[in-house]
């Protein structure tokens, strides 16, 4: 495989807030690429900063009794922690209040305005509602009134909280400044455009991937969208990226201090000014970088430019209009290079809705920490829900204790807790030589190894969902080989030694192959997984035979259980949170216009459809029933005879069975997602329902029901029984 150079960045969170779980989201989502991407021994330089300028900030660090300056440093800090705990692990981690942004932006802009034979910046009047108390022109965020529709008070100045009506802030009645309460006035001021337009078939260019040797630059769901943007009627509109003193950020040049730089304009190019920061730094130089690297990724005309290198941006999809419009104009004006690819997340929501003070599930990442979670268990269930396409994620924080408990526990770690200790008994902490495996162990590590190279290539487009899959599906086998040799029954029988020495050593090979897909996603874990093996793992062609003869480690837990009980701490200090700590100063959550949203919905699921509300727990909890309920049932073992597809339904699995004295049956069972391989379940038994009345369905009469435990979906497992039970069994 040929190596990548890649330089990736991910959305910049907003200084103006704590990091919380929604904001996580995304930022786990690069680290797991950039993760994955390293093993597969490709060059990627992860670089991001905080987003630091605005209103919002200003206001905020004024509230706190602050200058701007040591607000965002304080900010930095705690963002930084965050990071660090959560092991999304930046090679640089900057400030878009930095001399190099500075620089960049003035760099930008001024070849935007220079250019020939017309400048890409125009400049007209805008009228718009000054704060005469405060004297600043006020954002539309920070108006309020009473909607011109219903006449309801303290309405934003774009639409109604009550009747949804929206409307311009000019249409207020009895508007007032949300920041001095003083009645704000009309009042022209001179704004700069950037006139994106001039870019158009550019744009289209890059869209189509005509730029990037036909590979796709997004999601064609994402490009389809920005199509609608640069197809509509007079196409992108100018694009107004100043904004008038008092404001923190960088003065526009040329405008003797009255006008500065939207905050939208530098935040992207903060990326840049990140990486040049890096390229200068020890760090850098630790990892082989040096000042001039810069201009060879960036500048088009520079003599070293390398069209080779990539560049991709992590964003959520809130803001795909400043990433795949806004920004590759800004850079192909500049004469910077474009982006590689955006890959866009959808919204978090917490339980089946969106993220709420009220409920506890607006869960800041300190929060998550402090109940003691383990960070890999948030980034292994997001994975569990990340796919290319810029789907929206639900935490549901049951599912996410099952979840993490069945998979990583049950299936995974329980590999390595059920053989080690047979080893260390009975062959000196020594696994078996070459030649120690039987045909079964044989057959099953060559299939397991067959799946490896499938593992990076889904990493690489991004299906972490399907990794999990295939993790789970890889780990079903090797544990079905452990119970059916059953090496606590082997242990026994100093003449199976052999046997048992197989067994073990096959079972903690494909453990350390599955640590080593499940690197990208757990990396503490996988490094005490790879202490306990003994290894030192960079890259997935680590793993690629037997660990034979290797000297293993006492077993220490690698992941254990989550406890309840922590969730519902954590639920319970993030309603405390609203009560403990001093409400925010009013807007930070909102901001100004999209910079706003973007820093509350990046997170929230806010922006998004509405969902319907889960219905309470307790309220799904069956009620108690007497021991004559229970006996209705004919519960039942069987044996799978056939198993397979149905076809024109993507849910079934059609089983045939056999019910010993009740003879065969064939049910169909909902359950294919879970079980994506149903050949593999011939000769297994289950527990069924037998005397459930027949149903007849379009493929055919279902006569039963095949029970399983889960929450549904993928989330789902057959019941197992012990060696003994014979089809036909009642269970009682
Ligand atoms: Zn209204």
């Amino acid at each position: 495989m040929t190596s990548r150079e890649i330089l990736v960045t991910h959305a910049l969170p907003y200084a103006n807030g704590q990091l919380h779980i929604g904001h996580l989201l995304g930022y786990i989502q690069t680290d797991i690429w950039v993760r994955a991407m390293r093993m597969a021994g490709n060059t990627v330089h992860f670089v991001a900063a905080d987003d630091v300028h605005g209103t919002p900030i200003m206001l905020a660090a004024e509230k706190a009794g602050k200058t701007a300056e040591d607000f965002i440093a304080g900010m930095l800090v705690s963002h930084k922690a965050d990071f660090k705990a959560f092991r999304v692990d930046h090679d640089y981690y900057y400030t878009t209040h930095s001399p190099e942004n500075r620089e960049l932006a003035e760099f930008v802009y001024t070849k935007l305005r220079d250019a020939k034979p017309e400048s890409h910046i125009a400049r007209r009047a805008v009228r718009q509602f000054y704060d005469p108390l405060k004297q600043m022109f006020l954002p539309d965020r920070y108006i309020k009134g009473e909607c011109p529709n219903c006449g309801t008070k303290d309405q934003y100045g774009d639409n109604c909280e009550n009747c949804g009506a929206t409307y311009a802030p000019t249409d207020l009645k009895n508007p007032y400044s949300v920041v001095s309460g003083a009645t704000p006035e009309l009042r022209d001021s001179e704004h700069y455009f950037f006139k994106v337009g001039d870019f158009t078939e550019h744009l289209r260019k890059w869209l189509a991937g005509e730029l990037t040797h036909g590979n796709p630059t997004m999601h064609p769901s994402v490009a389809a969208k920005l199509r609608e943007w640069l197809d509509a009627e007079g196409g992108v509109r100018d694009w107004d990226i100043s904004r008038d003193a008092p404001y923190f950020g960088f003065e526009i040049p040329g405008t003797d201090g009255k006008k500065f730089f939207y905050v939208w304009l530098d935040a992207p190019i903060g990326y840049l000014a990140s990486f040049k920061k890096y390229c200068a730094s020890p760090e850098g130089a630790k990892n082989g970088l040096k000042p001039a690297d810069f201009d060879r990724f960036l500048r088009k005309d520079h003599p070293a430019f390398d069209a080779s290198a990539e560049m991709h941006h992590f964003i959520g999809k809130d803001i795909i209009n400043f990433h795949g419009l806004f920004w590759p104009a800004m850079l192909e004006g500049a004469g910077l290079r474009t982006p590689s690819k955006l890959h866009v997340n959808g919204y978090l929501g917490v339980n089946g809705d969106k993220m709420s003070k009220s409920r506890g599930t607006f869960i800041q990442a300190r929060t998550y920490l402090d109940v003691g979670l383990n960070p890999d268990y948030l980034r292994y269930y997001f994975a569990t829900m990340l796919s290319a396409a810029p789907t929206d994620v639900d935490l549901d924080l049951k599912a996410f204790e099952e979840r993490v408990n069945s998979h990583l526990v049950g299936k995974w770690v329980n590999i390595a807790s059920r053989c080690a200790g047979f080893v260390h008994k009975f062959f000196g902490g020594r696994l078996g030589a070459e030649g120690c495996f039987g045909p079964e162990e044989t057959k099953w590590f060559d299939h397991l190894i067959g799946h490896h190279d499938d593992i990076a290539n889904l990493y690489r487009a991004g299906e972490f969902a399907e990794v999990t899959r295939k993790f789970v599906y890889a780990a079903d086998l090797v544990n079905t080989h452990i119970a059916n040799n059953a090496p606590w029954v082997l242990a026994k029988d100093e003449t199976k030694r052999g046997e048992l020495h197989a067994v073990c050593t096959f079972a903690l090979s494909a453990f350390a192959l599955l640590s080593n897909w499940l690197r990208p996603m757990v990396p503490a874990a996988a490094e005490k997984a790879d202490r306990f093996l003994g290894l030192t793992t960079r890259h997935f062609d680590d793993i690629h035979a037997p660990l034979y003869g290797r000297e293993i480690q006492p077993f220490e837990p690698i992941a254990t259980r989550i406890d309840a009980k922590q969730i519902e701490a954590m639920i319970e200090a993030s309603k405390d949170t609203l009560v403990q700590t001093p409400s925010p100063p009013n807007p930070p959550l909102e901001g100004e216009g999209s910079k706003a949203k973007a820093a509350a919905s990046a997170n929230a699921g806010g922006a998004g459809a509405p969902k319907a509300a889960q219905p309470a727990q307790a309220a799904n909890a069956p009620a108690t029933i007497a021991i004559d309920d229970f006996v209705k049932l004919d519960l039942r073992i069987a044996t799978v005879l056939q198993c397979g597809f149905v076809e024109g339904s993507d849910k079934l699995l059609r089983f045939e069975l056999d019910a010993g004295e009740l003879g065969k049956r064939q049910i169909f069972s909902g359950i294919r997602a879970a079980y994506q391989e149903p050949e593999r379940l011939i000769g297994r038994k289950v527990v069924f329902i037998a005397n459930l009345a027949p149903r007849k369905m379009r493929f055919g009469v279902s006569e039963g029901m095949i029970l399983s435990a889960g929450s549904g979906a993928d989330d789902l497992f057959l019941l197992d029984v012990d060696d003994g039970a014979a089809a036909g069994m009642p269970v009682k």
